[in-house]
């Protein structure tokens, strides 16, 4: 099992020296978010993940979570890390103050939250759904709600869930049928099934909130007649406490392809006490603060994959000796020269660097804008973040969910046959990741939502803060020669980004089909431009360094070839996306549905 190391000088480069944390925090008010104290947080979270957390990731994946008469068991040693993340206060670095939270900006949760993902995807799986609940209860609850239900979550001592999909509807939540009928004393009474609820049930906190989507009678059909609820497991008492058992129970746990240790539960809502959160029929824009929040999570699992990956395929392709290098023996002392000599290996080690490195800038960048949207006091400022995230969520989650996948398959191959094997841990890597490009909204569905409704549905609007801030930045640096190789590539692809959007604009007027026919290749060729700006802008600030007065040379070089690297061989894979989406969608249609096998 490859020991995992939190990728602090990373954390540090993107967030201080790529991305002016500092002056980003300042400006929105946080004045306690210095420097040292972000220095702080960051060294003690690197040891908490690694020491706590990192240890019970394999044995959660052989044990997984147990499922006995209703009640769940998490695998040996979750419970004790989960006690020592709450005493640690780590659930509280971004919580509301008013709510007993740290007050800390949401941007550093996030980076401490990669370590977490880093260390045991399903382990962060717990808390991090408790953010999603409570954004969502502090964004649409009542003041009541509030005091019920935040100070509790933000503790950690209970714990959050989604509850959206029912066992006929994944993609499609209008056709949901968990009913919700009000009760004399303002209560609703919630009857239905959810299945596939991560966190649903557990022995890790005292009480477990559940986010609800349901149906009330009367209400439109579709996902106009959608409302919200918080359902708790136990009821709470009006001082606060734990009370008696409510009408939720888990049917049964997932037997499945990854993610072990955390439990994917059947919940059974048989007339469980619930209260509406927000208005009637207005669920779904509730249930959006989560999911949002969930999605820019989902895209942090992509990087955190990508980082371990790397971390482990590294050492070993540094140990293991397998056939002498093409170019002459490289190590003569020993019987062949270790497999990082090998140009195909390194392809797959800095394909695994470049994810993980540039989507950790990327997201950064996003949450950073979360930042933005939640305090911020510029309308203007946070109107045009919130268009910027209205783009890059999308990208974000679906393309580092796939990039995140492929780099874990990449841990496989560098591997070779050990990869396949559990005690490496790289298989179960591929397996845990997987998940990414399925839940919050599949790849396929990231992708319609952002060609159809946030690309096409704007008429390209979408794109304009974030298109001039890449169109300034290739301004800025055009007559630096180092910086060539970066910025024409990029200006080439921005001018053909606005382009197929409007070949694909033009199809879909006349045949609708060509929006999904396009929509995964354009959501690809999307990702791979975002990420070549990102990886421009690490590089200009490396470049700077370097012709400073750096002792670390090394590291800033690496960046440099880095970027060079995704320049070379991974951005030219956006011309595979544009030869394919520019040829229409007629060859997917044309096959009659009955005709696949004959
Ligand atoms: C481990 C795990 C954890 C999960 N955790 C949660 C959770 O905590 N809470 C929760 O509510 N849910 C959770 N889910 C459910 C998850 O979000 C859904 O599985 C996902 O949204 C897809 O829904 P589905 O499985 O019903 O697939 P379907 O909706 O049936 O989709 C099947 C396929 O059809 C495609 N498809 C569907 N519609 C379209 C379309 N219009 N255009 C193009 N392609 C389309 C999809 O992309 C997909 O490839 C979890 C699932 C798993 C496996």
């Amino acid at each position: 099992m490859p020991e995992y190391k939190a990728p602090l000088r990373d954390i540090k480069f993107v967030l201080e020296e790529l991305l002016d944390c500092d002056s980003h925090y300042k400006k929105l008010g946080y004045e306690d978010a210095s420097l040292e104290m972000i220095d702080a947080i960051m060294t003690e979270g690197a040891k908490f993940t690694e020491q706590v957390v990192a240890p019970i990731n394999q044995i959660g994946d052989q044990q997984g979570c147990k499922w006995e008469d209703g009640v769940v068991t998490t695998p040996p040693g979750y419970k004790e890390a989960y006690q020592q993340y709450v005493e640690g206060g780590w659930p509280t670095l971004a919580g509301p103050v008013e709510y007993g939270g740290q007050g800390l900006p949401a941007s550093l949760s996030v980076t401490f939250s990669e370590m977490v993902l880093g260390a045991s995807h399903a382990f962060a799986m717990y808390p991090g759904l408790s953010h999603g609940a409570s954004q969502t209860i502090e964004a649409h609850g009542t003041q009541e709600q509030k005091n019920t239900y935040l100070p509790k979550l933000v503790e950690g001592s209970w714990t959050g869930t989604m509850c959206l999909t029912e066992p006929h509807c994944g993609t499609d939540l209008g056709m949901l049928r968990t009913k919700a009928e009000l009760q004399d004393d303002g209560s609703y009474s919630l009857s239905g099934t959810k299945i596939f609820i991560s966190s649903g049930d557990h022995d890790l906190s005292e009480n477990i909130i559940h986010i609800v989507i349901a149906r009330i009678p009367g209400s439109p059909e579709g996902t106009k007649g959608i409302s919200l609820f918080v359902v708790p497991k136990y009821k709470v008492n009006a001082d606060g406490s734990v009370g008696e058992r409510n009408g939720v129970n888990c049917g049964s746990i997932e037997h499945k392809m990854g993610l072990h240790g955390n439990g994917t539960c059947v919940l059974n809502f048989d007339g469980a006490q619930g209260y509406l959160l927000g208005e009637v029929n207005r669920g779904l824009f509730g249930m959006f603060t989560f999911m949002n929040a969930a999605r820019v999570g989902v895209a942090n699992e992509g990087v955190a994959a990508a980082e371990a990956a790397f971390q482990g395929s590294y050492a070993y392709a540094k140990d293991r000796l397998q056939v002498r290098s093409l170019s002459g023996v490289k190590n003569p002392d020993g019987p062949a020269d270790p497999i990082i000599v090998h140009p195909d290996v390194r392809r797959m080690l800095l394909t695994q660097k470049s994810i993980a490195e540039g989507g950790r800038a990327l997201l950064t960048y996003l949450s950073q804008l979360v930042d933005i949207t939640l305090v911020g006091k510029d309308e203007n400022i946070k109107q045009d973040a919130e268009t910027k995230l209205a783009l890059l969520t999308p990208i974000a989650k679906a393309f580092l969910s796939e990039l995140g996948f492929e780099a874990t398959s990449h841990g496989v191959q560098v591997f070779g046959g050990h990869g396949f094997i559990q005690e490496w841990g790289m298989e179960q890597l591929m397996r845990d990741t997987k998940i990414c490009c399925l839940y919050e909204g599949t790849t396929g569905i990231q992708a319609l939502d952002l060609l159809g409704r946030k690309v096409l549905g704007t008429q390209g609007a979408v794109f304009k803060p974030f298109s001039a801030d890449v169109t300034d930045f290739c301004k800025e640096n055009m007559d630096i020669p180092e910086m060539a190789e970066f910025i024409q590539p990029i200006m080439a692809y921005s001018k053909e980004w606005a382009e197929i959007t409007d070949v694909v604009g033009k199809k879909a007027a006349t045949n609708p089909d060509e929006v999904g026919g396009a929509s995964v290749d354009y959501l690809m060729y999307s990702g791979y431009v975002t990420l070549a700006y990102f990886w421009a802008k690490s590089a200009k600030v490396a470049l700077e360094k370097l012709a400073g007065d750096t002792t670390e040379q090394r590291f800033y070089q690496a960046k440099i070839k880095t970027a060079q690297f995704y320049f070379q061989r991974l951005l030219p894979r956006a011309q595979g996306h544009k030869a394919c989406l520019v040829n229409g969608v007629d060859t997917m249609m044309s096959l009659d549905s009955e005709d696949f096998i004959i």
